[in-house]
């Protein structure tokens, strides 16, 4: 492509809302622009990003064995009323009605229309097992768009769903997706980590998730420093601790007065205490009805492993205001004893002795609670997040937390929405049953923003040559110099020959505003036809990642930077 003709309006203004530095740059860059909140457009650049990353994923797909498909975006209520989703997925489902009234959503994911082909089309246990996956544009109406590409409203995402017919098929194509997943990302040069991650009702290490490993990242991952377990920390288990020796004397429950201590970290400095001798009492709404749920002083719940606890749907915590209107407790003093709530503790708070915890009343603690002796939880299990430090649960080695960007979702369905819309086929023996599926995702667009967050320096991106829209940039600095002209249209024919994708800065700028576009657009290889070709001839390469300058002449520079995209591309 020829600069002078190409969309690709680099700019030095960067939006008041782009708080990631790939939103700023995907801006600055000319890749994207905002149509509304969440919504973009797709330049000629950021499309060519994109179509980078589809290509790799498309190839890997097909690879796998699956068969691409493109489903309608508009999907019929009636489809999500069957697998009992229209109720259940909140207002993230953009719904709406066509002139007859009947209802619609936009597709923010396409189970149930994969299911209803599958039912139509998927007979006998002879036609499984099946992959059927589409990349295409999703829609959810996020409660906070924001980070450009990262999280909008409207994204690209590639998903795939298998139908197996049985158990250990169902466990092969979703280990198959797992490498294919690896190997995608691979391929797209990222550092990646792929964590067991919460799979709710289903359990088992049946839901993996791809993170790419940057800072600006939304979830954390918890890795450890000896083996290779790595979990979302929604996940990550905690090593059951020895239970201590209760070797202190049980003392009897005291009520002691703590006015003004609301904090355990006061409490227990008020009383003498480590933050660990407190036993923090903390009330969620657990599918609407109030349940306490207790860790030490010194350690967090992770709600999504209380979620899993209570086998709820939805857990959020209390407000200030509900915990005092819907469960008359003071903020602050809630503690597990004479508790008319259903308890559930975590493992460890069921070994402390003689520890500290609120009397449910205003300016009131007790001190010397013993669990078992003064309060029975209902459910006592893994409760509390994992913190730095803590042991791996498989070898008890280190664990360290870090920040991820969730690129891809794997997950192993089992029968739910084949049994809620009665999507069967016929076993060896004649009998009726229902697919076992598994749904894996990727989310095509996010990768791009990925990509950036972790690749990129104060200049500008530093795109992967796998996800670069070009690979080669050349810069003719003589535009009007009938021999610059010759040795850059030379580059510029002869490396595009060779399969390279080539943008060609032949505009008539200062070299100042070139080397800048040229850095701030992220592309591998930078070569300039400048002083030096007016001098001896030879053409300067740029490696943008390592900043590493090397002189050639036309044709030398024309094997050998085709040799460096090639040996780019082939890991
Ligand atoms: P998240 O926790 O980030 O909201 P999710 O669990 O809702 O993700 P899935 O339903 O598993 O995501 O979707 C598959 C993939 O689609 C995700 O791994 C992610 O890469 C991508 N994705 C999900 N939501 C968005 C979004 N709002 N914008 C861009 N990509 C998204
Ligand atoms: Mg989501």
């Amino acid at each position: 492509m020829r600069y002078s003709q190409m969309l690709l309006p680099t700019t030095r203004e960067i939006p008041a809302e782009a708080e990631v530095i790939s939103h700023q740059l995907l801006v600055r860059g000319g890749f994207i622009r905002k149509l509304t909140s969440g919504m973009y457009t797709y330049l000629p650049l950021g499309l060519l990003a994109l179509q980078k990353v589809t290509g790799i994923v498309r190839e890997e797909m097909n690879r796998a064995g699956a068969q691409e498909i493109l489903m309608p975006m508009v999907q019929p209520g009636d489809l999500w009323m069957e697998s009992g989703r229209w109720k259940k997925y909140g207002p993230e489902l953009l719904r709406f009605r066509d002139r007859h009234d009947r209802d619609y959503c936009l597709g923010p994911t396409h189970e149930e229309v994969v299911t209803d082909i599958a039912r139509r089309e998927l007979h006998s246990y002879r036609q499984l097992p099946v992959n059927l996956y589409q990349i295409q544009t999703k829609f959810r109406d996020e409660i906070r768009p924001r980070f450009g590409l990262m999280r909008g409203r409207e994204f690209v995402m590639k998903d795939a769903y298998s139908f197996d017919s049985d158990d250990s098929g169902a466990n092969t194509s979703y280990e198959t997706m797992r490498q294919t997943y690896v190997r995608i990302f691979q391929r797209c040069g990222l550092e990646f980590r792929a964590v067991e991650a919460d799979s709710g009702a289903i359990g088992g290490s049946f839901s993996h998730e791809f993170m790419v490993l940057a800072e600006a990242g939304e979830d954390t991952l918890v890795i450890c420093d000896t083996c290779t377990y790595a979990a979302n920390v929604e996940k990550a288990a905690i090593m059951p601790s020895r239970p201590a020796a209760r070797d202190t004397a049980l003392m009897e429950m005291v009520k002691v007065a703590t006015p003004g201590m609301k904090q355990v970290d006061t409490v227990a400095e008020f009383l003498s205490v480590r933050p660990a001798d407190v036993i923090k009492t903390m009330i969620y709404l657990a599918d609407g009805v109030p349940v306490a749920a207790l860790v030490r002083g010194d350690r967090k719940v992770q709600t999504v492993k209380l979620k899993n606890l209570l086998q709820a749907n939805e857990v959020e915590p209390l407000t200030d205001e509900q915990l005092w209107q819907q469960a008359r407790l003071p903020l602050g003093y809630v503690g597990p004893v004479d508790l008319q709530l259903k308890i559930v503790a975590d493992q460890e708070v069921m070994h402390m002795t003689n520890a500290v915890a609120g009397a449910n009343e205003k300016g009131q603690h007790y001190t010397g609670v013993n669990p078992g002796r003064d309060f029975q939880p209902a459910v006592v299990g893994d409760l509390r997040q994992v913190a730095a430090d803590d042991s791996c649960p498989l070898c008890g080695g280190r664990l360290c937390l870090t920040e991820g960007i969730e690129v891809g979702h794997i997950f192993k369905l089992g029968t739910s929405y084949s049994e809620a819309m009665k999507a069967s086929f016929q076993d060896s023996d004649g009998l009726d049953k229902p697919f076992i599926m598994g749904c894996y995702g990727i989310g095509v667009s996010r990768v791009v923003a990925a990509a950036i967050e972790q690749n990129h320096d104060d200049k500008g991106i530093i795109f992967p040559v796998p996800l670069a829209p070009f690979h080669v940039i050349i810069l003719n600095l003589g535009p009007k110099d009938a021999d610059y002209c010759q040795a850059s249209e030379r580059l510029y024919t002869e490396l595009r020959d060779r399969g390279l994708d080539v943008l060609y800065d032949d505009r008539d700028e200062r070299p100042g505003s070139k080397f800048n576009d040229a850095d701030l657009i992220g592309i591998p290889f930078r070569l300039t036809v400048g002083k030096i070709f007016a001098k001896e001839g030879k053409v300067e390469l740029k490696i943008r990642k390592t900043g590493e300058i090397l002189v050639l002449t036309v044709d030398e520079m024309i094997s050998h930077v085709t040799e460096l995209v090639r040996q780019a591309l082939s890991c």
